[in-house]
């Protein structure tokens, strides 16, 4: 004879629903349990035991399959939506099994034939029961360390070997207006989204790579303030911190910790402005177009408006430099600016690309008008002489965005008309159809 399986103590704490039509049948297993657990809850139908599992939760659910108005398949089904995690444990009638297969489909967590076997019933319920009691206690051990970080006020987020956020604490999701549901990765993408690079001092951090957490770790760089960004556009900046753990995996972890130093940097007061301003000219740098580039889409998509980018780009500026050196050429960037900067409308956004290259969004406009006013600059500075130089012309591509365009899209249009007009002999205008 096989030998008895005894009930676990661990029953003695989960709460089971028990969902059986017939009543002799569920009398019997209910007699069977009931004193082994901490609670039987019993419904005679699927529908009544939906409504009881949404009430009570229990930790483990025990069903019939047929029964009538709502059977125990599609009751197991509901309540995995419900809860995925939900322990489900069906009762079949001998002929029953072609449910089974639907049964395995829910990932159910186990099956007895009836009638019910005593040592199949203790043998699953003891198994259940140690399972469920296995979980809560990670769940309540998990709440407890996010307890602890969430008392700190520094930032702190863990990341995995791929510098993926996986966990972080209420200041840091505070910090970017995060809600506990959302995660920063999918808002932002991973943890370079979020560094603001700031090319000024070298004790700021512009990504964060394995090599420089590396370097932190071992104390060997100076560099340890990180500038980021708030959810109100505010730029604040952090003392930064790594150490390296290994999780319960074996797998290597960071916990990174940013600690609030923006009254102590001296470099803050006019960082907002560095953030967003080419030194040379004065002007917006290409960080900010592209920030400004995805706003006015946004608001040109909202509002049917129109919008317009001019790209321009010096011609033989190569040829400038050769000649006069890079100081006066220097001098030519910043005049030249400055000729663009004095045609401009308030709600233009005037930036430096990057070298010679320089590009101005403009809402509220139509391709005629957008490319007219490329004209007049080529001709304002076709005609200026700019001082030890003289006369220095440009190239322009004008493009007009097109509702649910995406943004890289719209960029290489108007690159390509700024190709065009090179190619096809410089000082001219191309727009894009
Ligand atoms: P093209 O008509 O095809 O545009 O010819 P180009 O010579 O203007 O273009 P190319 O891209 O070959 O060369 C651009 C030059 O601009 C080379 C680079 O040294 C110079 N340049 C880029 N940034 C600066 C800068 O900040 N100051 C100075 N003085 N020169 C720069
Ligand atoms: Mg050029
Ligand atoms: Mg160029």
């Amino acid at each position: 004879m096989r030998e008895k399986i005894n009930p676990a103590p661990e029953l003695k704490e989960i709460e089971i629903l028990y969902v059986e039509d017939e009543d002799i049948i569920r009398e019997s297993l209910a007699s069977l349990i009931s004193r082994h657990i901490k609670k039987l809850h019993i419904a005679e139908n699927g529908e009544e035991g939906l409504k009881m599992y949404k009430e009570l939760s229990p930790d483990v659910v025990i069903t019939d399959i047929q029964m009538p108005i709502k059977n125990g398949l599609d009751m197991a089904k509901e309540i995995k939506e419900i809860n995925k995690d939900a322990r489900i444990i069906l009762t079949t009638a001998f002929g029953d099994s072609e449910y089974l297969l639907a049964a395995i489909d829910l990932e159910i967590n186990g099956y007895m034939i009836k009638p019910i076997n005593r040592n199949r019933l203790f043998s699953l319920l003891n198994d259940n029961a140690k399972y469920v009691l296995h979980e809560k206690q990670k769940a309540r051990f998990q709440a407890y360390a996010q307890q602890i970080i969430d008392s700190q006020s520094n930032m702190l987020i863990l990341l995995n070997s791929n510098l993926e956020i996986i966990k972080s604490n209420k200041s840091f999701m505070e910090f970017f207006g995060l809600d506990s549901r959302e995660r920063l990765k999918d808002k932002h993408g991973g943890i370079n989204e979020i560094i603001v690079p700031i090319d000024k001092g070298d004790h700021y951090i512009n990504k964060i790579d394995l090599k420089t957490i590396d370097k932190i770790l071992d104390g060997e760089t100076k560099k340890h303030i990180v500038v980021l960004k708030d959810n109100h556009g505010r730029y604040k900046s952090f003392a930064f911190h790594a150490s390296k753990l290994t999780n319960e995996k074996n797998m290597t972890e960071y916990i990174l910790s940013f600690t609030d130093v923006t009254a102590l940097d001296n470099e803050n007061r006019t960082l907002e402005k560095n953030v967003v301003t080419d030194k040379l000219t004065g002007i917006y740098n290409r960080h900010k177009f592209d920030e400004m580039l995805e706003i006015e889409i946004g608001k040109s998509e909202r509002s049917k408006g129109s919008l317009a980018i001019v790209f321009f780009d010096i011609d033989h500026f190569k040829i400038v430099n050769d000649k006069h050196g890079h100081d006066v050429g220097d001098e030519v960037l910043k005049s030249f600016a400055k000729i663009v900067k004095s045609s401009l409308r308030s709600t233009d956004t005037f930036a430096r690309w990057g070298g010679e290259e320089f590009a101005v969004l403009i809402p509220d406009t139509n391709i005629e008008d957008a490319t007219h006013f490329a004209q007049r600059l080529r001709k304002d500075i076709e005609e200026f002489s700019f001082e030890n130089v003289g006369r220095v012309t440009s190239s322009f591509g004008v493009a007009l965005y097109k509702s649910g365009e995406n943004v890289v899209d719209f960029l290489k249009r108007v690159d390509n008309a700024l190709y065009e007009a090179k190619n096809s002999g410089r000082n001219r205008v191309v727009s894009s159809k």
